[in-house]
């Protein structure tokens, strides 16, 4: 398929280096220059893979990882700007998802504002729960100071992508002896399903209902666990949301393919939350631009399908349908 759009694909400024690097071997130590590069050998690619537009986020855990609150702001304001000028140079080619220091939900507004209003970005990209003042604090944000945060995003009307971040070494005593464990085999998603989770249990969505979430990696498991979710939860009493789980997610959320090119967990989401709620992503740098075409371009779908989540709902979703041409 031509004119992809993929939506969550990375990029870091140099302060932002090193949580990519975990271990020995040429993947890993291409990392770094590849999150640096946009227009050389990643827009090379996106030619040969039949990616039109990418939309462009900050790696992990960046922003999320600074507990010093002047620094974070900083850090987020340096990238963003950093993205909207690599972003203006070829606007026909991509788009950007601001970072936000969510350290403190006023700094965060301020970001946020400044992304949308100036920097013209799509929507913007948080790599999970927030450090804050010391290494080992997760402020998650389903806590009640960051109402007024997703007031604003609610009235901006942009999408707020949920990435996976580390979690904290204190937070993960059951991973214990098996190092592989943490991280994008399993933790991630362990990590970014907990706080989705905790974003719908809370009654965010009874508040604003408006709000869309995106998870990336076919929705990082939770299509496969939701009917028992709320099975298992009709039995709990005295919960502070109102409606179904299933309910929240088939209204506030999209789920991306980032990163998990497997037909049958693509199947689940399609059935889960339906194909218009399912957009194309790669994760390049830490992805195949190749192997993720390959599989999409490919996976028995309908063709209706394949065009909507390869490109017609990121046109929807994100706004790109007034995207200038270079
Ligand atoms: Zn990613």
């Amino acid at each position: 398929m031509q004119g992809k759009i993929a939506v969550e694909e990375h990029f870091r400024i140099e302060t932002t280096r090193g949580s990519e690097v975990r271990y020995p071997g040429s993947y890993w130590a291409e990392l770094p220059a590849k999150l640096l590069d946009i227009h050389g050998a990643r827009l090379a690619e996106m030619d040969k893979a039949g990616i039109e537009i990418e939309v462009i986020s900050l790696n992990s855990n960046a922003v999320q990882g600074i507990p010093d609150l002047a620094k974070a702001k900083d850090v987020a304001r340096k990238a963003n700007d950093a993205l909207a000028e690599a972003v203006a140079k070829r606007p026909d080619r991509f788009a950007g998802l601001g970072a936000l220091p969510m350290q403190e939900p006023q700094a965060a507004i301020e970001e946020l504002k400044r992304c949308i209003r100036d920097l013209k970005f799509k929507g913007v990209l948080v790599n999970g729960f927030s450090q804050v003042g010391s290494a080992d604090t997760a402020v998650y944000y389903d806590q009640p100071q960051y109402r007024p945060f997703w007031a604003e995003l609610e009235r901006l009307d942009v999408p707020f992508y949920l990435h996976p971040r580390d979690q904290l070494p204190s937070h993960r005593r059951a991973y214990d002896g098996h190092p592989w464990l943490v991280g994008s085999p399993w933790g991630f998603a362990d990590e970014t399903a907990i706080h989705a989770l905790r974003l719908m249990g809370c009654g965010l969505f009874d508040d604003f209902p408006r709000l869309q979430i995106v998870l990336g990696h076919l929705g990082e498991r939770i299509p496969y666990d939701l009917w028992r979710l709320d099975h298992r939860l009709g039995k709990v009493p005295n919960r502070p949301a109102k409606r179904a789980m299933a309910e929240y997610f088939r209204n506030n959320f999209h789920i991306t393919t980032s990163g998990h090119f497997c037909t049958p967990s693509l199947l689940q989401a399609i059935l889960t939350v339906g194909a218009d709620r399912v957009l194309f992503a790669v994760d390049y740098p830490f992805e195949d631009h190749v192997q993720g075409c390959a599989w999409f371009d490919q996976v028995e779908i309908a063709e209706a399908d394949r065009i909507k989540i390869g490109r017609s709902n990121a046109l929807a979703l994100f706004g790109l349908t007034r995207l200038p041409q270079s």
